[in-house]
């Protein structure tokens, strides 16, 4: 892993744990009374959700076709640019 790599993925663990702390605190200021077991499963739940949310967005915005020029699989979100999913060859 690249350094520049290693850096995006440790900020990425402490934004997902910051988020996941705010979540915590969320659910336990909506309702108190929440064990220790609830918070964990909500979290769970809110995993999945998210994840299929992710899953219906990306089928909804991401295309995939055949580069005219070189025959590798291109990829475009939404409207923006198409871009090889992989460097093109030389
Ligand atoms: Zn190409």
């Amino acid at each position: 892993m690249s350094d520049a790599a290693y850096l995006a993925a440790t900020e990425d663990q402490v934004r997902v744990l910051r988020e996941a702390g705010h979540i915590k605190r969320q659910l336990l200021a909506e309702n108190p009374e929440l064990s220790g077991q609830d918070v964990l499963g909500q979290l769970d739940q809110l995993v999945i959700d998210v994840s299929e949310k992710a899953e219906r967005v990306t089928a909804e915005l991401v295309a995939e076709a055949e580069c005219r020029h070189c025959g590798h699989s291109v990829m475009r979100v939404g409207d923006s640019a198409w871009r090889h999913n992989a460097a093109p060859p030389m």
